[in-house]
């Protein structure tokens, strides 16, 4: 059981496989299905950064 009390509480947090960091709410992309958090993607369309930002792959983040 990974269930403990709060003094040693275990909470699993969800990782962004974006940033890799751990985040409270990821959003699973609908089309590639990795989990983004809100910085890494658009949380409304469900689409990663990634698949959000089409098809340059040159590092510009002129996304927004
Ligand atoms: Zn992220
Ligand atoms: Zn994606």
């Amino acid at each position: 059981m990974l269930y403990r009390n709060y003094l040693h509480k275990v909470i699993i947090m969800p990782i962004c496989n974006v940033c890799g960091e751990e985040e409270e709410i990821v959003t699973k992309c609908k089309t590639c299905g990795t989990n983004f958090c809100e910085y890494c993607g658009d949380v409304e369309a469900k689409q990663c950064i990634e698949c959000f930002g089409g098809s340059d792959e040159d590092g510009d983040d002129d996304w927004l």
